[in-house]
């Protein structure tokens, strides 16, 4: 219902506001929110522009706040904002007001912004750099009416005018990530939480761009994931670049070890075309012909994805090369992934 959604939307506006105002405003805001922000290297204008904030640790506060302003226990609850402390033990009490809990109580928040500037959802952080022990790192806003999650990309309202302008965009992990380019001039970026990208993200960004350039860390957990659901955006017609960063490093340590000139340099020296890397990736360690095989096969697949069929057939060529394979082989291959497809 249209009334509901918009209620949702204003009840998480007036909330994104409240977390951020404390950060200015509260003396624990200041000497704990803002501290920490501080302490990961954030600059006031960056804090601002992602509309960054703070949940105090009183569980209570942001909801009996909220409640003393008018806004509903009903959307506080829909947004995921609260939950309710008598779920359990006081069936039918769950929209009483004194029962609403703050989801986010003690953590660095994180706004989700939308692709048309209304807040969405909220990730929180917990603010001890340890990340094992009890409290989960991330707490993110469940999935709601107005928020799906993989319809939605972190960073997209900030990031869409240049994602156009540069006619291209990074793909990267985390809030952090995003954040900590944006800070080292790089505002083409989005990120996913690290998990593959939906056909509605794809879709939401091909609308932007069709060149994507995916960051990843140097290691071999990097790599994986660098492999995983590109297939789908191939299929969806992107061209895809890889950008693997030195080991151990990922784009929030990384930006923040080098001048927005460095971080351009190494972008443009060492991204890697998809295909190519994939190639030489798994080829490396195909020493047996079966092995070499397998690789082969799912190489061609990802090639034979391609909705273009010039793109498709240049880097059929590039691949028969880089296989040291006869490309008429390659083709017979293809073909057969094409028409398994109809
Ligand atoms: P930080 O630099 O603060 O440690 P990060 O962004 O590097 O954060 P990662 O552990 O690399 O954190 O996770 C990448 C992204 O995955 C996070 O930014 C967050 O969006 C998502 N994520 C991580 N852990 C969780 C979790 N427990 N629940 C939900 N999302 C999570
Ligand atoms: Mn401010
Ligand atoms: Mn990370
Ligand atoms: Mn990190």
């Amino acid at each position: 219902q249209e009334s509901e959604r918009e209620s949702m939307f204003i009840v998480n506006e007036w909330t994104a506001k409240y977390y951020h105002d404390i950060l200015h405003n509260d003396a624990d805001g200041r000497a704990v929110g803002m501290q920490y922000f501080r302490s990961r290297g954030f600059r006031d204008d960056i804090i601002e522009k992602f509309r960054l904030g703070f949940a105090l640790p009183d569980r209570r506060a942001m909801p009996r706040e909220a409640i003393a302003k008018g806004y509903k226990a009903q959307f506080l609850l829909k947004t995921g904002l609260c939950y309710s402390k008598n779920n359990d033990n006081n069936p039918g009490k769950e929209t009483d007001p004194e029962s609403l809990v703050d989801r986010f109580a003690g953590r660095a928040i994180f706004p989700w912004i939308g692709m048309s500037g209304k807040v969405v959802a909220f990730g929180g952080r917990k603010l001890d750099k340890e990340t094992k022990g009890v409290q989960q790192k991330y707490v993110n806003s469940p999935d709601s009416d107005i928020y799906h999650k993989d319809h939605e990309l972190y960073g997209i309202y900030q990031a869409k005018k240049q994602i156009s302008k540069e006619d291209r965009v990074f793909m990267v992990e985390g809030y952090t990530d995003v954040i900590s380019m944006h800070q080292c001039g790089i505002e083409n970026v989005v990120a996913n939480s690290g998990t593959a990208l939906s056909i509605h993200q794809i879709h939401m960004l091909h609308r932007l761009t069709k060149n994507i350039v995916l960051l990843y860390d140097g290691d071999a957990a990097g790599i994986k994931a660098a492999m995983r659901g590109t297939d789908m955006l191939l299929s969806e017609g992107m061209n895809i670049k890889v950008l693997a960063l030195p080991d151990g490093d990922d784009p929030d340590s990384f930006a923040k070890k080098h001048t927005p000139e460095e971080f351009r340099k190494y972008v443009e020296e060492n991204q890697t075309d998809f295909i190519q890397f994939k190639t030489d990736v798994l080829m490396k360690d195909a020493t047996d012909p079966v092995r070499r095989s397998d690789v082969i096969s799912s190489i061609i697949k990802s090639v034979s994805v391609i909705p273009d069929p010039i793109i498709r057939a240049a880097y059929l060529q590039d691949c028969a090369t880089r296989l040291r394979m006869d490309e008429k082989t390659l083709l017979t291959k293809m073909n057969r992934f094409i028409s398994d497809d109809i």
